[in-house]
């Protein structure tokens, strides 16, 4: 701290994100990441705008990722809003849209950045429990609020809300912003982009870090009513008019369009997670149902702080979170059936 510090900043709790180790020997199941590699025609495009236009601004607008992103979902350009990674779509949300009188709604379990974001903008809320089997209860939001917000499935429990509990959940709250994090939606929900054309309270998010393999290229994205749009690019214009570089927008763009690539490598993902799920069971571990790329699972008899530890000395990294309710889970990245492996192995 010095004496040049706006005030507030003193007071900041940031995020802290997973490890990202510097040994590449690691066998790494903690961030969430995909273990494929990203789309070949995404890389030989991003490999393309490698050259002398890098001179030039990219276009503010991104105009060709939200086309590809229009295209996927059905809906139209106005309807999608693009950013610098989910987490900073994310931040323009809360600022631009959540911040009001009533407190901003979330499950006490989910995306721990939401609290970091409600802290840099100063905006009040309230945790809601999860259910005694770790499920959102959408009944248990019927209090006021302004907002409403978590991760579908949720994280860190991979647990999914069936899509009529979320239209019920907007009917329900016509006068708040209901907002759906799909940071994890492919590997197996069904995306509530399918209902933004009716509900105009509704406003969901998603990356490409996860599904299609790109966290190192930072792209993320909003699909909402075009009112709620028109103030996430407000903020953005009013922040930083070009968030997403040539090569994101190019190889973000091509990601979207190389629909066979994205759906064989989360296939292997969704397969090596049931497969994964079976085999912690057969030694013992409880597993909740993930719908997503991860599992969220405790073992009666370890500790699970101990097993992380011991793990990472064998050379597997997993996330554990020092955490109320939820201090015996260890959260796992699905791998490659390799990487699986070298984790059942280190398990033995
Ligand atoms: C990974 C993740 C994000 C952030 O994604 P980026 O696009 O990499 O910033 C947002 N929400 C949840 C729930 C996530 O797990």
């Amino acid at each position: 701290m010095s004496r040049f510090w706006s005030p507030f900043v003193k007071d900041l709790v940031p995020y802290v994100p997973g490890e990202q180790p510097k040994l590449a020997r690691l066998v790494k199941l903690n961030t969430n990441e995909n273990p494929y590699g990203p789309s070949p025609k995404a890389l030989a495009a991003m490999a393309a705008e490698l050259n002398d236009n890098l001179r030039l601004y990219p276009d503010p607008n991104s105009d060709r990722l939200k086309q590809a992103v229009a295209d996927h979902y059905g809906v139209s350009t106005g309807q999608v809003f693009v950013g610098n990674g989910s987490d900073e779509v994310l931040a323009h949300i809360f600022h631009g849209l959540l911040q009001h009188d009533a407190p901003l709604l979330f499950p006490d379990i989910s995306y721990s950045f939401y609290p970091v974001y409600c802290g840099l903008y100063g905006i009040e809320y309230e945790q809601v429990p999860l259910d005694e089997q770790f499920q959102i209860r959408i009944a248990d939001y019927a209090r006021p609020n302004s907002g409403i917000i978590f991760p579908n499935p949720n994280a860190p429990t991979g647990c999914l809300l069936p899509l009529e509990a979320i239209e019920q959940l907007l009917t329900a709250h016509p006068d708040s912003l209901v907002v759906v994090d799909e940071a994890y939606i492919d590997f197996g929900g069904d995306s509530a982009i399918s209902l933004v054309s009716r509900f105009d309270n509704l406003l969901v998010t998603q990356t490409l870090s996860k599904s299609r393999s790109l966290a190192g290229l930072r792209v993320g994205l909003a699909v909402g009513h075009p009112d709620l749009i028109e103030a996430l690019e407000r903020i953005k214009n009013s922040f930083n008019s070009y968030p997403l570089d040539r090569a994101a927008i190019a190889g973000a763009s091509a990601a979207f369009d190389d629909r066979a690539y994205f759906d064989a490598t989360r296939q292997k993902v969704i397969d090596s997670r049931e497969q994964l799920t079976a085999q912690l069971q057969a030694k013992g571990f409880e597993v909740l149902p993930s719908a997503a790329n991860f599992i969220f699972a405790r073992h009666p008899q370890h500790d699970a702080s101990e097993l992380a530890a011991r793990l990472r000395e064998q050379g597997v990294i997993v996330r554990h979170f020092k955490q109320a309710r939820i201090a015996q889970f260890l959260r796992i990245t699905i791998g490659t059936p390799e990487m699986n492996q070298a984790l059942l192995d280190a398990l033995a």
